[in-house]
């Protein structure tokens, strides 16, 4: 598996830009801070000889020429080459394939911290959660996120200012749909959440957050079906979408209460949990429920039933529950190490290592991955809207960006194609946020929201990784750049 660690250092060397007339920055907005990783800032951009992957599932088409002009994309024609023009950048990409840029809807702004981590997987209370508020969005637009969730908020006002400056050519990083504060039950592992009090503190606590400005809520795991209704009454009355990580309510019970999205796949349903009691989490957290739901059997055909029939989408986020899927995994990319502190580094290979001491777990972590790939394709071929985003927190392995790519070659194993696969991480995520008329497929008149990746992900999903360019708006970003801003600081800021 070396080969996908070196894949992407090859591409940055071997990339074939042809610039005719060309690196007069065409959007004086953009700060210098911003302007340092641009690559491609003309107001016009001809990507010629290209793949183009449509993000709706419809076969890679070859050859094609990809006109971007004043931020959308003008037009997709039959490739042929471009003469050069003022203020026109010409790309010869033959070799490389174009994508729609990736809607990342399980992503995160921040990291997890385990205090005093050692090797017997122990560490401190209270974990902490800081914020990734400079290498989280580098690290995102750099993989080819364009448009993400942040799935959950700790501190609200840095993500709604961060959306500000980004959106003014500020900061670098991509589209952000702010989440507010989860919206947590009375007890909570996390010390940074919000404990509700009950479904006046849950429609109180909604409001407040409209009101400034976020654009999304995530219910938590111990939230109870009263607040829970509270909270998506209000929030649909401001027309604001409603997502849980749940476990004291289950998937049907949500449904019914009209949630509009469930977050980690069917990983973390209760519905079959033994001893699970109204409004409390059960002891399993829902791997009961998935070990006893046989994908053909009645329980599963009820449970997607009830979601389709309440529009209810399912978040897939592999990446994060890999870890325990077996062995054969990949090794962790080496770009990816290199983004982490060395705190960070040693917190993951710590993590990653199951002490000799610790019991086996009652219910095979393999059978479960393999349950829940099957749940998650069953789900969406039955119609279901399947997302998708990395979780890049547990166990420090996910990390933004690179989780976001390793998801879609996960989907791959889940049984989608690689053109399926891409939709589900970016037409579908666009759909879900309503706006799919703007995003998420290659199609003209759409913003260009693009990512070049060399090679062909319809053939061989990992191809994903090799991104070489990143347009967002029509402004076409250096990927290697961006990561190298962060080398060695993920964990730290
Ligand atoms: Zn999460």
């Amino acid at each position: 598996m070396a080969s996908r660690i070196f894949s992407g250092i090859f591409a940055l060397l071997s990339f074939p830009v042809l610039f005719s007339l060309t690196i007069e920055a065409q959007s004086p907005d953009l700060s210098k801070a911003v302007q340092e990783f641009v690559r491609v800032g003309t107001s016009k951009v001809v990507l010629t000889h290209v793949r183009v992957i449509d993000g709706t599932g419809a076969p890679a088409v070859e050859d094609q020429n990809v006109v971007i002009e004043a931020g959308k994309i003008a037009a997709i024609q039959s490739g042929g080459d471009m003469p050069a023009a003022d203020n026109t950048t010409v790309l010869d990409l033959r070799g490389y394939t174009v994508m729609p840029g990736i809607v990342g809807m399980h992503n995160h702004l921040f990291y997890i911290a385990r205090p005093n981590l050692n090797s017997r997987r122990h560490f401190d209370d209270p974990v902490v959660v800081p914020q990734m508020t400079f290498t989280a969005p580098r690290l995102y637009l750099a993989a080819g996120v364009t448009t993400m969730r942040t799935t959950g908020s700790v501190e609200t006002y840095n993500d709604l200012n961060l959306k500000k400056e980004i959106d003014a050519g500020k900061l670098p990083g991509p589209h952000l749909d702010v989440t507010g504060p989860y919206l947590e039950g009375s007890t909570s592992y996390f010390l940074q959440m919000p404990h509700l009090t009950g479904p006046e503190d849950a429609r109180q606590t909604v409001e407040y957050w409209a009101d400034r400005g976020v654009t999304s809520f995530k219910a938590y795991m111990n939230i109870t079906r009263a607040e829970l209704k509270a909270a998506i009454e209000a929030a649909h009355k401001r027309g604001i979408k409603v997502t849980g990580h749940l476990c004291s309510v289950t998937y049907k019970e949500a449904a019914e209460l009209g949630i509009d999205d469930l977050e980690h796949g069917f990983f973390v349903n209760t519905q079959l949990d033994a001893e699970k009691k109204p409004d409390a989490c059960s002891k399993s957290a829902g791997e009961e429920t998935l070990a006893r739901m046989d994908p053909a059997g009645p329980d599963a055909k009820d449970l997607i039933a009830t979601l389709i029939q309440h529009h209810v989408a399912i978040t897939s986020t592999l990446p994060v529950f890999e870890g325990d899927a077996g062995g054969g995994r990949p090794p962790l990319r080496q770009q990816a190490l290199d983004a982490m502190t060395p705190e960070a580094r040693e917190d993951f290979f710590l993590l990653r290592q199951r002490p000799p001491s610790a019991p086996a777990p009652k219910i095979d972590p393999a059978v479960l991955w393999k349950r829940d790939l099957e749940l998650e394709h069953a789900f969406a071929t039955a119609g279901g809207l399947l997302i998708a985003g990395p979780d890049p927190t547990g166990r420090g392995d996910v990390l933004p960006g690179f989780g976001d790519q390793r998801e879609i070659e996960l989907l791959v194993e889940a049984g989608f194609s690689p053109v399926e696969a891409i939709k589900v991480a970016t037409l579908n995520g666009a759909i879900y946020l309503g706006r799919d008329k703007q995003i998420g497929s290659v199609a003209t008149g759409k913003n260009a929201d693009l990512v070049v990746v060399k090679g062909d992900p319809s053939k061989q999903i990992s191809d994903v990784e090799n991104v070489e360019l990143v347009f967002k708006d029509g402004v076409g970003y250096d990927s290697k750049k961006l990561l190298e801003s962060v080398k060695g600081r993920y964990g730290q800021y």
